[in-house]
């Protein structure tokens, strides 16, 4: 009704004043007026038609006309209209340019194929990933790009409850998990997620199941052996019956040690496991240890020298600083023959504090060094287990010294020693004094400087 009233109160009006002049002078005056009349109407409808068209041409760029009455209303409509056209189509552009953003920034390869797997679109990884191009390859088919003979029955299969699991063509080192995810009417979309990472943490994870199972294998099937032998034999002479006891606590000891070793580790591997923050004694430690090497050693077999240069101590735990330095001892005896040296020593150099053991002893070939911190890493299995090994020692002590930010560093010469030592920053360190007194073994160990 708000259009209405207006054209046709000013038509009743026209009317009006065409009544009054056929009444005061005439028809003829009367019908002047009103052809006057029809005529400025027109005219004001041809130019208000002109500018609607001038304007609706580029309504971005030419202001909308301005007219009163119902024109007026008119173009105001259109104009609204053409607002909430261009603020919804602002509102689609900022969401396709959003979503532009975040496939670009998604680590994972995604392509997204219509019915006859020819592909609309794909982000920047699965360039990383499959080597393909967003703007060269769209249209292509995706199993001319893409033609080994796996990922094509899985593309045919079209299971989407199944993953394929391959080797990136671009990078035989990457590993792949591609999947298939149907969407809208007869599309899919592609994902190819690296899984190189997860793949060797599972392999590290099968080696160690396996290295531990066949650890435990030979001291289990000693004492099962024994085991058995007791229970059928009625009369054993005392002397097997002593050997064979020997020898079964001898690779209880051993299954012993690999289980504790196991369980150090795993408590320094726990993330809840919180580095203590004690001061260690090192020189005290030293020379304990010096003791302990002197014991292991058993009868003098090798002679044993303590250097104690800096009085420095360290911030950190005491129990695993003492076992990871003692690892070390224990390596320095049991790989050197009897009759060799084995010196401890703890001095700073260049800021670090360094702890190190050298022996006279095997020496370890330089190919091996680099992976004797690996867990059950041996030079020589048979030797490692005859001295009761469970090659896991050098893994806790690099564990240890990593918690402790300080590194081992390993040199050796087959046939001459070793040296294995442990290097503390200088942040470790607390009260460290230059001086380099030497303190020989067994002498009581005193705070120096
Ligand atoms: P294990 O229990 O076998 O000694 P470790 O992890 O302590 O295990 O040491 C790994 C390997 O490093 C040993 O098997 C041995 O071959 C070598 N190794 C360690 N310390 C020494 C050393 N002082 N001299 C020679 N070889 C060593």
């Amino acid at each position: 009704m708000g259009f209405w009233w207006r054209p046709l109160s000013v038509l009743a009006g026209v009317l009006l004043v065409a009544l009054m002049l056929w009444a005061g002078s005439g028809a003829v005056t009367a019908l002047t007026f009103l052809v006057g009349i029809q005529a400025a109407v027109m005219l004001r409808r041809l130019w208000q038609e002109y500018r609607l068209s001038r304007w609706l041409e580029s309504p971005d760029e030419v202001t909308p006309p301005e007219a009163m009455g119902t024109w007026g209303d008119i173009f105001y409509r259109l104009e609204k209209l053409q607002r909430r056209q261009r603020d919804s189509r602002s509102e689609l552009t900022n969401a396709l340019e959003q979503f532009e953003h975040a496939a670009q920034a998604v680590p994972d390869g995604m392509v997204i194929l219509n019915g006859n797997d020819q592909i609309d679109w794909c982000n920047p990884a699965s360039r990383k990933y499959m080597g393909l191009d967003c703007e060269r390859d769209r249209g292509q088919f995706i199993r001319y790009l893409l033609r080994q003979a796996h990922f094509l029955e899985f593309l045919d299969a079209a299971d989407y409850s199944r993953r394929l699991v391959c080797k990136s063509p671009l990078n035989r080192e990457i590993t792949l998990s591609l999947q298939l995810v149907p969407f809208g009417e007869a599309k899919k979309l592609l994902v190819a997620r690296d899984i190189t990472e997860l793949e060797r943490v599972d392999a590290v994870r099968r080696d160690f199941i396996a290295n531990v199972s066949h650890e435990l294998r030979t001291p289990l099937t000693v004492v099962g052996g024994f085991v058995e032998t007791l229970a059928d034999a009625t009369t054993l002479p005392a002397a097997d019956t002593r050997r064979y006891f020997a020898l079964m606590l001898d690779n209880t000891r051993r299954m012993q040690h690999l289980l504790d070793d196991l369980l150090t580790l795993s408590r320094l591997e726990s993330a809840d496991h919180s580095l203590k923050d004690e001061s260690v004694n090192v020189p005290e430690l030293a020379q304990a240890l010096a003791a302990e090497a002197e014991s292991l050693s058993g009868g003098g077999r090798h002679r044993v020298h303590l250097e104690v240069a800096s009085d420095a101590k360290l911030r950190g735990s005491l129990q695993e600083i003492r076992s990871a330095l003692g690892n070390l001892v224990s390596n320095a005896v049991r790989y050197t023959p009897d009759g060799g040296d084995i010196t401890l020593s703890w001095q700073m150099k260049d800021n670090e504090g360094v702890f190190a053991v050298t022996d006279t002893g095997e020496g370890v070939a330089a190919e091996h060094i680099p992976r004797l911190t690996e867990r059950f890493y041996r030079v020589d299995r048979s030797r490692s287990r005859e001295t009761g090994g469970t090659g896991l020692g050098l893994a806790i002590v690099k564990h240890v010294l990593t918690r402790h930010g300080a590194r081992l560093t390993i040199q050796s010469t087959p046939g001459k020693g070793s040296t294995f030592a442990a290097v503390f920053p200088k942040s470790r360190l607390i009260e460290a004094s230059p001086s380099a007194t030497v303190i020989p073994f067994p002498a009581q160990v005193q705070a120096v400087g």
